[in-house]
């Protein structure tokens, strides 16, 4: 038997006996309490085995190389496995942008955090900066000397997924508003980047009500909120040049995981419930086997030997959110009655609540954050294929 087919036994065994079997039932219905007690144990579980956080530098607790990285999320997904939803923004963008950015301090402080269950907030988009995120407006001013000098911030920041339950954020805020105007400036100059202590007095934080009933994202609101400078991340100003990243691990790395989920969980519902004597649905379900090949390639060439030009995560990121639709849409179309009756989703499932319906409405969020479609065609255009730029409104 081959390494990965060992590794492969291994992990098939461990999920047999670990993943909860009826974690949909007992999930559907919940409250918040419950669905946060469930995922920091089931975090725990996977933390314990070394599957929490494999795409991590092994001196951090990961070091899976990518095949076998492959190989977990493929057996996560076929053994229907709860994702680690509320750590995601913790596993994924904190810990890229700490590993890329953080001093030594600053990782030692956090990372282990993570591994004990710190979960945290991406605190980027506001009211009139989303797509056009360098038109933020919160502000940073540097205050105090040396032996005390911090930040005091203050602004509102949009749709903060998980901000509820966050024990850190992301933070974005203006610390120079002059910066843009001066000549040759673009408009991301004088920004900075910071991780912000939610408990920190002046931090209030609201739950936003979606058209499905859920509340999982937030407006965050900073009133006078003081960040020790400790707490920069990155230079004074140069928070933009960090942001992106974050944004890379947004794009890249975590569609690795989700591709894999994609091909192993949505795609073997859709093949299993689908009339396959149909011509027409067979041909469907091959051209998603195709695309589905084509984007878990991609998923594995960027996150084994790094972006080879400057639009490849752009390129990723829209074309697995494009297909989830597609697929996903399909399923509601051919499955029948039950795929537009069954409306209950599941705490602690993404996208991949069981209902065809609900994930086809819920995949719609996929175009959106992390820059919504039409942002990244306009940085495959002109970055990727140095077509001319979009006229520029500011
Ligand atoms: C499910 C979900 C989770 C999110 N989680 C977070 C989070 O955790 N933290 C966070 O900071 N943000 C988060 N966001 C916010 C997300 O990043 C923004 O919604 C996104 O960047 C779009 O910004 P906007 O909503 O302001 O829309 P707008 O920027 O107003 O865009 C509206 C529409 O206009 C289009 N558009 C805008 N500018 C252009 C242009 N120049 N060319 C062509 N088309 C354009 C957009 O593509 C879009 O279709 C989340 C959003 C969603 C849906």
């Amino acid at each position: 038997m081959s390494d990965l087919e060992e590794f492969r036994a291994e992990v098939r065994a461990w999920c047999r006996e670990h993943v909860p079997p009826d974690w949909r039932a007992s999930q559907t219905g919940v409250g918040d309490e419950e669905f946060v007690r469930f995922q920091k144990a089931w975090f725990t579980e996977l933390h314990s085995a070394g599957y929490a956080v494999p795409h991590w530098p092994a001196e951090w607790g990961g070091g899976l190389p990518v095949d076998k990285q492959v190989v977990l999320y493929q057996e996560l997904a076929a053994h229907d496995a709860p994702r680690l939803v509320l750590a995601f923004v913790g596993i994924h963008h904190a810990a890229s942008t700490l590993l890329v950015a953080g001093t030594d301090e600053q990782r030692r402080r956090h990372l282990p955090a993570i591994l004990d269950g710190e979960i945290w907030v991406q605190g980027f988009s506001e009211p009139e900066a989303g797509s056009d995120l360098a038109a933020l407006r919160t502000t940073a001013r540097r205050v105090g000397d040396d032996g005390d000098r911090h930040y005091v911030v203050s602004g509102q920041k949009l749709w903060a997924s998980g901000g509820m339950h966050a024990d850190w954020c992301l933070l974005l805020a203006r610390t120079d508003p002059d910066a843009p105007k001066r000549p040759g400036s673009r408009k991301s100059a004088g920004i900075s980047y910071f991780l912000l202590d939610m408990t920190t007095p002046g931090v209030e934080v609201r739950p936003i009500r979606n058209a499905m009933g859920d509340s999982h994202f937030c407006e965050i609101f900073l009133d006078d909120v003081h960040i020790p400078a400790g707490n920069l991340i990155g230079a004074e100003n140069a928070g933009w040049q960090v942001a992106q990243a974050t944004l890379g691990a947004e794009r890249g790395m975590t569609m690795l995981e989700l591709a894999e989920r994609l091909g192993n969980a949505g795609f073997r519902w859709l093949v299993d419930s689908a009339p396959l004597d149909d011509p027409i649905v067979a041909d469907r379900l091959a051209a998603f086997e195709t695309e589905l090949t084509a984007l878990r390639g991609m998923c594995r060439r960027i996150v084994e030997h790094g972006a080879s030009g400057p639009a490849d995560a752009s390129v990723v990121k829209l074309y697995y959110s494009e297909l989830l639709q597609r697929l996903t849409d399909c399923g509601a179309e051919i499955g029948g009655l039950p795929a537009h009756t069954v409306l209950t989703k599941p705490m602690s499932s993404g996208w991949e609540s069981g209902s065809w319906v609900l994930d086809f409405i819920g995949s719609w969020e996929w175009t959106i954050p992390g820059g919504a479609s039409e942002i990244q065609r306009t940085i495959i255009a002109e970055r990727g294929l140095g077509l001319p730029r979009e006229p520029s409104v500011a």
